[in-house]
Formats: C-alpha cells, structure tokens, sequence
C-alpha cells in the first residue's frame, strides 16, 4: 500500500486531494492556513498533519501543491520542514507550476537524503482537478514517474513524461504563456471590432469555427467575457507568475521572444493594477479600460 502526504489545499490542490482521499488509504494533508486541512479531514475521513514534516513522516509519496517553486523549498527546512519528515526511498512530487531553476536546486538537496523529485505541473483547470481529468506534464527520471504513476492517476488522465528536471514547469509555463497571449490579444481584437460596431458573440461564432480559434475565444470568452460572470478559478497573480516563468526560460536558453516578454510584460502590469485577488480572465476588463470598450453584445 502506498502512503501519500499532500499538502496545499488551494484552489486546484482541493479537488485534486479530494481524489486522493477517494482513491487511496491513509491520505495525510497539511495546509498553511490549518482550518482548511482540518476542514478537508473532518469531510473525507483523513489525518490532518500538523506540520509538514508530519505530513511527509511514514509517506511513500509526497504531492505539493503551492502558488510558487519558492514556497516549496522554504518548507524543506527546520524542525517542522519536509526534509525532517521525508524518509529515503520516499518521492516528493511538486505540482506547483514552478520555475526550472528552483526545481532543481531542491531536488538535489531531496537527492542527498535519497529522495526522488519530480517537478508535475498539472492543466486542466479547477473543474478538470474537479473530474479528476487533469493533464500532468513531468520533468525528471522517467523511472521515477513510473512509480507514482498509480498515484497520479487519481486526479491525472494524461500523463506526459516531458523531459529532465524541470521539464515540466517549462512546458507548464509556455503552455500558460500561450493562454495569456491568446486571452489579451483575443480581447483587443474584440474591443476593436465592437467599436466597429459588431456584437462580439456574433465575432466569436465566426472565429471559433475559423483559423483564430483558442481556448480563450471558444470558452473563456462566451462563458466568461459576454456573460460578465468571471468566475474566480485561477488567480491572475499566477498567471502573471508563469509568463514571468516562460520569458525567464527563453532568456535562459538564449532564445529572442520579444512576444513573450511584452505578454510577461503586460500581465505584471495588470497583476499589479487588479490585485492578488482577480481572476485571469479578469485581465480583459484591464484591457477594456485601456480601450474604453466594453465586450458585451449590445443591449
Ligand atoms: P491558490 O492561491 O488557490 O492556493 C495556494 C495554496 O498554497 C493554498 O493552500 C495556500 O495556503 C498555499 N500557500 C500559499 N503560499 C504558501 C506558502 N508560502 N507556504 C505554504 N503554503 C502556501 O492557488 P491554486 O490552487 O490556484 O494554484 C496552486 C498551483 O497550481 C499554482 O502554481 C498554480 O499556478 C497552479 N495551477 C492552478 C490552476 C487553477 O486553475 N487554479 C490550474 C493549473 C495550475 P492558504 O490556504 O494558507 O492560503
């Protein structure tokens, strides 16, 4: 039997430990903020850890779950920290949407202790944690990842071993990059073309069936946009931090991508001006007080 630890009981983190909880015996969590954790014990029958370290103590695997790699590596030291808690032989699996360089480092400080890391950003959103549907993309050993496979199989439908240590926060961030990209871009060619005097929803039915079609302009915008809901799923704060991620890569790699520095660029301004609390798609009302337009059908 295979004992897990997750800790990080966020937006995504809840649905996903919830399968956990479902699916496997003995589930342990820990969560900064401990009325959550304890919350989430009282409902599904699990131990509510006290620290991390108690979270990791006896694990087989432990899943982390945080806004940044940072937070991760600051919780692996001290009395109370993963490191006094994790065993050898134990796989700590971060599904943060981390940062390359800090996935690395922490795994070579797991790796003095002879614990396994692999970094595994996730994507599919809160209501794909929620189905248990998410996508799993990992950097590391890939014999590593064959042995948590089972256990990632909880909350993951497709599971892709990407390449070495860090792998899997850089797709994570380019894929993130990408969504960013397509919802300003998608947003500004909206707002023009309501100015010209066309109802965006009639725009949408034409581009989703052509060449312009995204995520962005095929759900983010009907559901979301034309509706004014924008739901709060996924922090604007985060999405800022991983196109922050994807820029910091090219320049790592010495690749030119002035698009995603202005996209990086953009988010940061909109991160600062909206605050942590503002969803991604709220970025569109950030670029409708830039154009004066708002993106609605006419009433
Ligand atoms: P949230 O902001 O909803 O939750 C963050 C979690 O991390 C909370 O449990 C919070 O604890 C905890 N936390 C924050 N800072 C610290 C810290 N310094 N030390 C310890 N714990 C901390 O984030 P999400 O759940 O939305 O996102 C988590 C990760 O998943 C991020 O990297 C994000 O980019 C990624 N992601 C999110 C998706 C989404 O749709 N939400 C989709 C795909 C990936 P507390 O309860 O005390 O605040």
């Amino acid at each position: 039997m295979t004992t897990v630890a997750f800790l990080g009981l966020g937006a995504i983190g809840t649905p996903m430990a919830r399968h956990l909880a479902q699916k496997t015996q003995g589930l342990r969590v820990w969560n900064r903020t401990a009325a959550k954790a304890a919350a989430f014990a009282a409902e599904f029958g699990v131990t509510h850890a006290a620290s991390p370290a108690a979270a990791a103590r006896g694990a087989d695997v432990v899943i982390t779950c945080f806004p940044v790699s940072g937070d991760v590596e600051a919780l692996l030291d001290g009395p109370d920290g993963l490191l006094a808690g994790l065993a050898s032989g134990a796989t700590l699996v971060d599904c943060t949407s981390g940062d390359p360089a800090t996935s690395q480092r922490i795994a070579a400080r797991l790796a003095e202790r002879g614990v396994a890391f692999i970094d595994a950003p996730v994507s599919g959103g809160v209501a794909g944690a929620e189905k248990g549907e998410l996508t799993i993309m990992v950097g590391g050993d890939a014999a590593t990842l064959a042995r948590v496979r089972p256990v990632l199989e909880a909350f993951g439908k497709k599971i892709v071993h990407c390449g070495g240590l860090g792998a899997g926060d850089a797709v994570k961030a380019v894929n993130n990059a990408l969504l960013a990209l397509h919802l300003w871009s998608a947003a500004e060619g909206l707002a023009a073309l309501r100015k010209a005097g066309v109802d965006p929803a009639v725009a949408l039915d034409v581009i989703n069936t052509s060449s312009g079609r995204s995520n962005a302009s095929m759900n983010l915008f009907p559901e979301r946009v034309l509706t004014r809901a924008f739901p709060r799923t996924f922090r604007l704060a985060l999405l800022d931090k991983d196109v922050g991620i994807a820029a910091q890569v090219a320049r790592e790699q010495k690749v030119p991508a002035p698009m995603l520095q202005l996209t990086a660029d953009l988010f940061r301004a909109a991160h600062l001006a909206m605050g942590e609390e503002a969803d991604h798609v709220e970025v569109v009302k950030w670029v409708e007080q830039l154009t004066g337009v708002t993106i609605a059908s006419p009433a």
